[in-house]
């Protein structure tokens, strides 16, 4: 169902080959590869602002943003500098610095539940130290988690996991023992009975709820009315730990999270992309009580040969001042042109007669091509994906470079303009005309 490519794509074909010679599927991640919506991934050489460049030297309008970290648009002029700095007096020490007590600060004052954190280098190791933590705290083996919410790729976190593990229909992963999966109880998100009806199975044995406040990773979906709510009432009487996923939430979708923008304060969060700018870094935090379990202080071990990376906290640091420096503005202006072309494309499907639901909070957004309003996994998995593959291609055709799979939101930044935004849905238009509708 894909046309011919109009652009010219040779040096990334060839790029492609060979990779695929050295790298399993040419990638180190595999959404990468484009495998959901068919075509070939362009090799990006350069970034700036609002924009990618592959390596014949296309141009792409950027949406998302190295899957979340670049709000503030690539090479940010503070944070090259920054890095540019840290870089000029070492790489890395394996010592203390003073940067790491800098970043934790900024962070600490913007995130309502964090009194401490730890910082490592992805947010799968944020979410999997959480939960440790959470397992010491509690003395509890079970965790509950949703399905099509994605937590990064530890054993124990991919049992019916969003992101790639939903593009690529894969159950889980091979190579993870059951008896760790077995640990893991996956229940539809929005619905507050299985969560109640397993912790009636499970009494005294669940240690925490992980979630993504906002789910990105089966495409953007909201939290009904009320859900977050009922989950922090219900730990809080069961003595579980609530613990959000805020990789890709933190600092997006306001300022201290979801966790701010709905008013609920969980019991630990897991933090990543924003708070590195671009660079490897995650966090995981909660009151000190909780925190103070980790070594050296406590028994639960945890660390990291480049965990607080000095390159990572001076690029982290300039994007999180910027940040706070700006705050109103930012928050606003990715309101109001994430609500432009999140609206823009769906008044554009509609007028040419292809169903779509748009779910957005702050600067994340997906359009699921399909009728019905989109709660959870099985209804974001009703989505025509064929129908998305052919929007995408069109569109990266024209030059707009959407994530490459159903299962995953878009991305904003601060260096988008009204012109891109413009531009974007005028594509989106011809792309919906030119797609035939069988
Ligand atoms: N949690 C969430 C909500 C994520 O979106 C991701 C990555 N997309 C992760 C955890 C894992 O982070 P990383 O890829 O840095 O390990």
């Amino acid at each position: 169902y894909l046309e011919p490519m109009a652009r010219n794509l040779e040096r990334s074909l060839a790029l492609q080959k060979r990779a695929e010679a050295l790298l399993p599927g040419g990638v180190d991640s595999p959404v990468r590869a484009f495998r959901a919506v068919g075509g070939e991934p362009p090799f990006v050489v350069r970034g700036a602002g609002a924009y990618l460049w592959d390596a014949d030297g296309n141009r792409y309008l950027d949406y998302f943003g190295s899957w979340g970290p670049m709000v503030l648009g690539h090479a940010f002029p503070a944070v090259v500098e920054a890095i540019q700095q840290a870089a000029a007096k070492s790489a890395s020490f394996g010592a203390s610095t003073p940067a790491e007590g800098d970043l934790a600060e900024l962070v600490v004052e913007a995130v309502p539940s964090i009194d401490k954190l730890r910082f490592v280098s992805s947010g799968t190791e944020a979410t999997m130290s959480a939960i440790r933590v959470a397992r010491a705290f509690t003395g509890r083996k079970y965790i509950i988690k949703f399905e099509g919410c994605y937590h990064g790729h530890s054993d124990g976190l991919l049992v019916k996991a969003g992101s790639g593990v939903a593009t690529f229909g894969i159950p889980g992963s091979a190579g993870v023992p059951e008896e760790i999966a077995h640990y893991t109880l996956a229940l539809p998100y929005n619905d507050i009975a299985s969560v109640e009806a397993a912790f009636e199975a499970h009494r005294g044995e669940i240690a925490c709820i992980i979630l993504e406040p906002v789910v990105g990773n089966m495409g953007c979906v909201l939290p009904a009315g009320g859900y977050l709510e009922t989950l922090r009432a219900i730990t809080l009487r069961e003595g579980a730990l609530l613990i959000f996923d805020e990789v890709m939430t933190g600092f997006r979708v306001a300022h201290g999270g979801a966790q701010q923008r709905y008013g609920i304060v969980p019991d630990m969060t897991a933090l990543g992309k924003i708070i590195g700018g671009g660079l490897p870094c995650g966090a995981f935090g909660g009151r000190a009580e909780i925190m103070n379990l980790l070594a050296p202080l406590g028994p639960v071990y945890q660390a990291g040969t480049l965990s607080g990376n000095p390159l990572a906290m001076a690029a982290g640091m300039a994007t999180l001042q910027h940040l706070r420096q700006h705050k109103t503005e930012v928050y606003a202006r990715l309101e109001a042109l994430s609500a432009m072309v999140a609206d823009g494309i769906t008044a554009a499907a509609h007028e040419a007669g292809l169903p779509v639901v748009t779910n957005r909070v702050g600067a994340m957004f997906t359009w699921f091509f399909t009728e019905a309003p989109v709660t959870d996994f099985a209804s974001a998995a009703a989505s025509d994906t064929a129908l998305f593959a052919r929007f995408h291609h069109a569109m990266m055709e024209a030059g707009i470079w959407l994530p490459p799979s159903q299962f995953e939101a878009a991305f904003l930044s601060t260096a988008h303009t009204e012109a891109d935004i413009s531009a974007t849905i005028e594509a989106a238009r011809n792309a919906f005309a030119a797609i035939e509708v069988n």
